[in-house]
């Protein structure tokens, strides 16, 4: 049997890993001493799930099954506040990064969804990488065990933010939220994740008829459409008229309040114009806004704006009825903050030109 042909048990959920135990002859429930092996205790070797018999450990074995992980992890912490940068290197020799970070009680994975992206944003570093390919939902929770293994502790909020787009590998990221949240792994509840969007309608509108609904960020980032586009090409294909609508439709059939991400560029869209036409935009959505102060890379020419003016901006949603808040930068002297994943990787290639 090829490569190609063997099967990461850490890619599925239970009732499929049921399926497959029952197919090797062996009881159902011993399906969940694997899932627990996997997604519990963190294990990588299926000959050490002591807890089956010998003979269907070789059996999976022999019928190529496998427990994915890295082949390398780099760890560097930020030396401003707890936030810390993961590199991974995956098992093709592609690269990813990831982020821990901690507030208070509260321990947070920013995981990868994709290898590079496809969508080339104005503002994001990882925008400037070449897109590589989708994670499998076993890689996508690897990041969350390898970040939990290496602090020591459970993390208790995973968020869809580092790199790549996650609706754009939407079936792995739905499976490995799935997996995530099982009580019989790692039990993170399914409101403890955040899927970050640029965007794509048809995603939203299929992730309103799911079974689970993790939390919805979407990077708006402009109140006006001829700006989206400049600062995300791809919303030439997913009209801001037509978003606001699907943001509308998510929430009617989700009750789900809706997290608008707003990164702060100088000059680009922080006058308090743009703050007024956002909450008009956003009348009659329950909406969270998040103001991002934009994080600087080699890679583009933007300013972050003024903190006075985000504090202004800032005022006028509330004043407008939205709950907002200022996210300031975190991670930034280890290029761990938001829109700064793989910065490092285009700045050496900038060097080395
Ligand atoms: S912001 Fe997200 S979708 Fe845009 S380039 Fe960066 S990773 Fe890709």
């Amino acid at each position: 049997m090829s490569i190609a042909m063997s099967v990461d048990l850490k890619n599925l959920e239970l009732p499929e890993l049921e399926k497959l135990v029952e197919l090797l002859g062996a009881k159902k429930y011993l399906a969940g001493y694997i899932f627990r092996y996997i997604h519990q205790q963190l294990g990588c070797d299926i000959d050490k799930i002591t807890s089956l018999s010998k003979s269907l450990r070789t059996a999976l074995a022999a019928q190529k099954y496998y427990i994915s992980t890295f082949k390398s992890c780099r760890g560097i912490k930020s030396a401003n506040d707890g936030t810390a940068k993961y590199v991974f290197e995956l098992s093709d020799g592609n690269i990813i990064e990831s982020v821990l970070m901690r507030d208070k009680d509260r321990l947070t994975a920013c995981v990868s969804s994709q290898a590079g992206c496809r969508f080339g944003c104005s503002f994001c570093a990882t925008g400037r990488l070449q897109f590589r390919r989708n994670l499998t939902a076993g890689e996508i929770i690897e990041q969350v065990y390898q970040i939990s293994r290496d602090a020591g502790e459970k993390l208790n909020n995973v968020v869809y933010m580092g790199m790549g787009e996650p609706l754009d590998n939407y079936d792995n990221t739905l499976r490995a939220i799935r997996i995530l949240a099982h009580p019989y792994g790692c039990n993170i509840g399914i409101r403890r994740h955040t899927i970050s969007t640029v965007g794509i309608i048809p995603c939203i509108l299929r992730l309103a008829k799911e079974d689970i609904h993790p939390r919805l960020a979407v990077s708006l980032h402009s109140p006006y459409q001829h700006q989206r586009v400049e600062l995300m090409p791809i919303a030439a294909r997913h009209p801001l008229d037509e978003l606001i609508n699907a943001l509308g439709k998510y929430q009617h059939t989700t009750g789900r309040r809706i997290t608008i991400e707003y990164c702060m560029i100088k000059r680009v869209n922080d006058s308090l114009d743009a703050a007024r036409d956002l909450a008009a935009l956003l009348k009659g959505i329950d909406a969270y806004v998040n103001l991002i102060e934009y994080n600087r890379h080699e890679g583009a020419d933007y300013q972050p704006a003024e903190p006075a003016r985000i504090r202004a901006f800032r005022d006028i949603l509330i004043k407008s009825g939205f709950k907002t808040i200022i996210r300031y930068r975190r991670g930034r002297d280890i290029k761990a903050a938001c829109g700064q994943l793989g910065a490092e990787r285009i700045e050496q290639k900038i060097i080395d030109e």
